[in-house]
């Protein structure tokens, strides 16, 4: 698996949309989860922090498959995964 594939596995199509950054099923942390998917090709600059985002896409334990956008990923989640999720990829 390659998170940063340029095209979406087919896994990612049924994913739903998490407001929190954890599994809207079982609220497993994004860590845990099986297979991790970043829409690198589609960055959107937010208005009011002028910082990209670009959507992120998990496939949980329990076998829900979410997305949410990079920059509500919680602090402490950021600096762990530092190194697999650079927060700004020129
Ligand atoms: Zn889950």
């Amino acid at each position: 698996m390659d998170a940063f594939d340029p095209l979406p596995p087919p896994w990612t199509k049924t994913a739903t949309h998490a407001l929190e950054f954890c599994c809207p099923s079982c609220r497993a942390e994004a860590a845990t989860a099986q297979r991790v998917w970043i829409n690198r090709r589609a960055p959107v600059i937010r208005e009011t922090s002028r910082r990209r985002q670009w959507q992120e896409f998990y496939q949980c334990e329990c076998g829900q498959v979410w997305w949410a956008w990079s920059s509500d990923r919680p602090p402490s989640e950021l600096t762990k995964r530092d190194n697999l999720f650079p927060e700004d990829l020129e």
